[in-house]
């Protein structure tokens, strides 16, 4: 018997139904706000996220699937969609479209962290990028559209939307040095990783999960505290949109993200009911990057939601059930097999969802079948109704059952869906 490689894994029966619901409710909510799907490819090269996400953060350092090809190219499994989206922004020429650009995307993404609960080496991200627009409204309606995803999802109560300004290349510089100063003074508390990037760069160090340096991180000068008058007026903005929108959100000055390219705005939604995974989904506001990828000097912002975690937290509403089939269909061979078939594909083509027993067994077994289905309606194609040219059609919520013209069966379970 062969086993699934290590942090990877399989989804299937109930959780497979919920995360076709999130897939779908993201897919509607992202169109009412205009987004475009991007197909993007998994595999890219390596450059693409060493420059774009940046070479000192953990997902480059140390979490990518990252292996040379037969012909001696660096490539690597996307660990996150942004540096891929901005390489296709860029490479496609995207850019001399007037107007801003809007697009989403769906799809797995690698990372080789410690697999645990609520944490795979394969995981899929939805994810949405804005490029072409620097104003603080747009900041809004991007944070409020990741909260609008958990309200049409019926958690908003299971989350909750923290903010950030983490700064510019004008007053960042200042900050860090800032940083620099502090940690400094308490070097023998920080873990190998940090005291290598203390010099190359210390806002890293503000997100690492060690103990020993989550202590002193808590005391650490805040990014808010040395915004340049641009970056704070921008922050202001954000915060004035929101409440407009009546986003409910806090902002956590320690909250800096694990990537290098964010500048302004960050924002993260998380959520208490997840163990030690809280992060549900993040992003921010990422000015340099289409530039540093090779394109324009064009401005970006957007985020990336975790489907395996937001589906963990659906299954805790319990709305869906194991299983809902429209109709099942009894049949019997030489009897009423053909006529099943027939009937089964023509309610299909009305969009109703509809089973039979292939093999044609017992009624009894048949109906333990449509049961485990769960299914709705029932017709029955029995010796007597194929006889008259009828179906018994057994509603199997109301226990009630009604004889119908096998020509009118469709119209009958069409209507009834409709009104239930
Ligand atoms: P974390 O703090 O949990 O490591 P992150 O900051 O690395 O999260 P991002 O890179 O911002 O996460 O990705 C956005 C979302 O993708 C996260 O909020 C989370 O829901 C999800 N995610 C990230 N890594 C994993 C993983 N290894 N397994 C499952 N989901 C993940
Ligand atoms: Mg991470």
């Amino acid at each position: 018997m062969y086993q699934k490689v290590k942090g990877f894994r399989d989804i299937y029966g109930l959780e497979a139904r919920y995360w076709n619901k999130v897939e779908k409710v993201f897919r509607q909510t992202f169109r009412t706000f205009n987004f475009e799907e991007f197909y993007l490819p998994i595999l890219e090269k390596s450059e693409v996220f060493n420059r774009g996400i940046g070479s000192t953060t953990d997902i480059v350092e140390k979490e990518m699937f990252a292996f040379e090809d037969r012909d001696g190219t660096q490539v690597a499994l996307r660990p996150e969609g942004t540096a891929s989206l901005v390489r296709a922004y860029v490479e496609n020429k995207l850019f001399s479209t007037p107007g801003i650009s809007k697009y989403y995307y769906v799809g797995p993404m690698f990372r080789r962290e410690r697999p645990q609960k609520g944490r795979f080496r394969q995981f899929t991200q939805a994810g949405i990028e804005v490029f072409g627009s620097g104003g603080p409204s747009i900041d809004a309606d991007v944070i409020y559209l990741l909260y609008k995803l958990a309200e049409n999802l019926g958690i908003q109560n299971f989350v909750s939307m923290e903010i950030n300004s983490i700064g510019c290349p004008a007053c960042r510089p200042a900050y860090n040095e800032k940083l620099i100063e502090y940690f400094k003074s308490n070097i023998e508390h920080l873990c190998g990783d940090c005291l290598r990037r203390l010099d190359k760069n210390p806002m890293r160090i503000m997100d690492c999960k060690n103990e020993s340096c989550k202590k002193i991180t808590a005391d650490a000068p805040k990014a808010v505290d040395y915004l340049c008058g641009e970056c704070r007026d921008h922050f202001d903005g954000v915060k004035s949109y929101l409440d407009a929108l009546q986003v409910p959100y806090k902002v956590n000055p320690m909250m800096v993200r694990g990537l290098d390219y964010y500048v302004r705005t960050a924002f993260e939604m998380i959520t208490d009911r997840l163990g030690s995974q809280s992060a549900v989904g993040a992003g921010g506001r990422y000015d340099g990057l289409i530039q540093l990828l090779g394109g324009p000097d064009t401005a970006g912002i957007g985020f990336a939601v975790g489907i395996d975690r937001l589906v963990s937290l659906c299954m805790l509403n319990e709305t869906e059930k194991e299983n809902d089939l429209d109709v099942f269909i009894i049949s019997f061979r030489d009897i009423s097999d053909k006529i099943a078939l027939k009937l089964a594909n023509e309610m299909r083509s009305q969009g109703v969802s509809v089973d039979m027993d292939y093999d044609f067994r017992k009624m009894k077994k048949q109906f333990s079948l449509a049961d485990r289905y769960g299914s709705l309606f029932t017709v029955v194609l029995g010796e007597d109704e194929a006889a008259k040219g009828t179906a018994a059609v057994k509603d199997m919520q109301a226990g009630t059952q009604e004889e119908i013209e096998i020509a009118k069966v469709t119209e009958y379970i069409t209507d009834k869906l409709r009104r239930n």
